[in-house]
């Protein structure tokens, strides 16, 4: 949408307020509203000044002016506020005009326009599956206590969660046993419906949407796949409104990867293919799940470097508490058509040639959906460059249970880090595939891995309720 497109709506539409908004590095949307007077055709200019260093790994208090610059593409009105109000994402500038290096959307268009630049593509497309919890208010407190004191097996989740809801026993979903069963037993239908309906509303073009694994209110909506920036874009839309629709209906959502110990966690599964202009750079129907030797590469190229990837895209203390076997989440860096456990699967139910993709399992909705895109793209670019093979790297295919496979041969395969600090110490030694194209700065990563080894010590600094059941009778 042009400026002049944005200014007609302004009117046509009688907007109040205009809201213009940025990602901070933790991927959270920070915003600024304007009323709509106070907006006119030099506001696209000249942007919108904020405090830089009141934003966690931002700049230093004396260099803290910044600019937004709107960009007029992600306009929509906002569905929650009681003033009609457009929503703009913006980029980041510094004072005199340059794009800011640390701006997650500047690194993921850059990793856009790297792609173009090594000729192997013009598009990567992405398309997220972000997982999530919707928790009554109440039993969002019981069950933080649950997961820290009362749960030790999947039977004792299963007994909380049956005591939590009270009453009959009947229609109640059982640990790991939310997948799709119709109301009653699945109660969140109408939320999730409303949560679509206002995705559509705000032009995401929604899928599906179903009841998740886990027990307590799990659930998943899938969006359309696009481009990474607008991928990205789309995701901070989709949090949003699954937020704020939660807060509306009284029930509060979170994305926390591993909320309830003893269930499954949520993830974010990442869909990604590549093409050239029309073409998909990924099919081929005489290989292996019709991947292409290019679609192989890339594989090996995310899996190469998915000690460091991860520290992305899975950026928290508790990414690495879902990362465990037995919970459909990926602890194994391998790749396989069905295999749920891999760190790759290959989609084959329903796929057409343009259709033809890989995912990767592993990333949870704690990243910053900016900064893993491009970092898994310049993963599997470096895969593509330098020609890897994922056969010969020893990376798979495994499509037999892992779980059965002899000792020796289940020795061979490697796992995801174990805790967020393995995986900052895995990006520290392994970097390059980010920063030599440019896409990610030295600067950026340092100072990324600073300050997410701060949250680390953080919370391994504070005394753990578990540790009383260890400890205190000692
Ligand atoms: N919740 C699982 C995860 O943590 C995925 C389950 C699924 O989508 N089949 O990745
Ligand atoms: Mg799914
Ligand atoms: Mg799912
Ligand atoms: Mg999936």
């Amino acid at each position: 949408m042009s400026v002049q497109k944005v200014l007609e709506q302004i009117k046509e539409n009688n907007i109040q307020f205009v809201d213009f908004r940025f990602v901070g590095l933790s991927g959270g949307a920070h915003h600024i509203t304007l009323p709509s007077t106070e907006v006119d055709a030099d506001t696209f200019v000249n942007g919108v000044a904020f405090d830089g260093s009141s934003i966690p790994g931002f700049r230093g208090i004396e260099e803290s002016d910044m600019v937004m610059m709107p960009d007029t593409e992600t306009a929509y009105v906002d569905p929650f506020t009681s003033h009609p109000t457009l929503n703009i994402m913006c980029n980041i500038h510094t004072p005199d005009g340059q794009r800011y290096d640390r701006d997650p959307r500047s690194i993921a268009q850059r990793a856009e326009e790297y792609l173009q630049s090594t000729g192997i593509g013009t598009t990567a497309f992405f398309a997220p599956e972000s997982e999530f919890f919707i928790f009554d208010d109440v039993r969002y407190e019981s069950s933080m206590h649950t997961s820290f004191f009362a749960v030790d097996s999947e039977e004792g989740a299963w007994n909380t969660a049956r005591k939590e809801e009270g009453g009959n026993l009947g229609f109640k979903v059982p640990v790991k046993g939310g997948y799709v069963p119709v109301a009653p037993v699945d109660s969140q239908q109408d939320i999730r419906s409303e949560m679509v309906r206002l995705m559509q509303e705000t032009g995401l073009r929604v899928e599906r949407h179903h009841h998740e694994v886990a027990t307590a209110g799990q659930a998943e909506i899938n969006f359309r796949f696009d481009t990474l920036t607008k991928t990205a874009d789309n995701l901070l839309k989709y949090k949003y409104i699954v937020h704020n629709v939660a807060r509306q209906w009284g029930k509060v959502a979170t994305f926390m990867p591993k909320p309830l110990f003893g269930d499954n966690g949520s993830g974010m599964h990442v869909h990604t293919s590549i093409f050239d202009g029309d073409s998909p750079l990924f099919y081929d129907n005489k290989e292996y799940a019709n991947l292409s030797k290019m679609a192989m590469s890339y594989i090996a190229g995310v899996l190469y470097h998915a000690p460091a990837l991860i520290a992305i895209t899975n950026p928290s203390t508790n990414s690495f508490k879902r990362l465990v076997p037995g919970y459909e989440a990926p602890v194994n860096l391998v790749f396989s058509k069905g295999n749920r456990s891999a760190a790759v699967r290959i989609p084959i139910a329903a796929v057409t040639p343009k259709g033809c993709r890989i995912e990767f399992r592993t990333p949870d909705s704690t990243a910053n959906p900016y900064l893993a895109f491009a970092a898994m793209l310049l993963a599997g670019l470096d895969g593509i460059k330098k020609g890897l093979d994922p056969v010969a790297l020893g990376y798979g295919p495994f499509d037999k249970n892992i779980y059965d496979l002899p000792e020796e041969e289940k020795k061979e395969i490697r796992s995801v880090p174990g805790t967020l600090d393995e995986a900052l110490d895995a990006l520290e030694a392994d970097s390059g595939f980010l920063t030599e194209s440019g896409v990610f700065s030295q600067d950026f990563i340092d100072n990324y891995v600073d300050l997410k080894r701060q949250e680390a010590k953080a919370v391994s600094i504070r005394i753990h309720p578990h540790e009383y059941s260890l400890y205190f009778g000692c």
